[in-house]
């Protein structure tokens, strides 16, 4: 199959962050994303947090020590870092930039503090999306698990969760996820039209000159 004209004409990647509380379909929705993607990437983080059930190092996380954590750190090997819950998370610069020069679009997974790094070195090149539960009793339910926790330690991850929502008005777009299906549509909408931005697509002149005469 011959590639569609509209791949062939070079851009820069996107650069696409997706934060939210936890319990709002945030991991959901970024899966669905780099499935149906194949130019999208995650940008794997590196974190002291202990692996969750079926984590693989190199694939969801790097998973490092304190230390090994702070002399990434110190190295300046990190686009941001922030601590979230107890634990440090940061983000690889390297890949980053030789994705995006490439035409290659990443997906960045990173709360607020890390969004709000990020954005202050790379300006307007980022696309902040946030991602809100439908409501306070549908959360709630999500964040009660199997029913196993206490309601204290519920109320606590409610807590959390509120903390998070309130940085809200900083991401370009805000989807509520009511309806799965819905909010990822939204979600792919937006990377769609991000890409199609003339900003991110230096080959535009050249192709219009060479293959329209215009
Ligand atoms: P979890 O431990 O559940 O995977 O992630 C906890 C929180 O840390 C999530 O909100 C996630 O988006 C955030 N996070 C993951 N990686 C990074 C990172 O590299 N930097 C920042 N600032 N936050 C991160």
């Amino acid at each position: 199959m011959t590639k569609p004209v509209n791949d062939k004409i070079a851009r820069t990647g996107v650069m696409l962050v997706l934060s939210s509380p936890s319990g709002a379909g945030k991991s959901t929705l970024s899966e669905m994303l780099l499935r149906d993607n194949p130019g999208l990437a995650l940008s794997v983080s590196i974190t002291t947090r202990q692996p969750r059930e079926g984590e693989q190092d190199g694939v969801h996380y790097y998973f490092r020590t304190v230390e090994g954590f702070k002399a990434s750190c110190d190295g300046g090997e990190l686009l941001e870092w922030a601590e979230v819950f107890g634990n440090y998370y940061g983000t690889p610069a390297a890949p980053v930039a030789e994705r995006v020069s490439q035409g290659k679009d990443i997906l960045f997974d990173i709360d607020w503090q890390g969004a709000k790094q990020v954005h202050d070195k790379l300006g307007d090149d980022l696309v902040q999306v946030f991602i809100l539960p439908p409501s306070h009793a549908a959360l709630r339910q999500r964040l009660t698990g199997r029913g196993q926790d206490s309601a204290e330690i519920i109320d606590g991850r409610m807590a959390k969760a509120a903390a998070e929502i309130s940085h809200w008005p900083d991401y370009d777009y805000v989807i509520v996820n009511d309806d799965l299906e819905t909010a990822y549509r939204e979600l792919s909408a937006i990377l769609k039209a991000e890409q199609l931005k003339r900003k991110r697509r230096p080959g535009l002149a050249g192709f219009v000159k060479a293959d329209l005469g215009a």
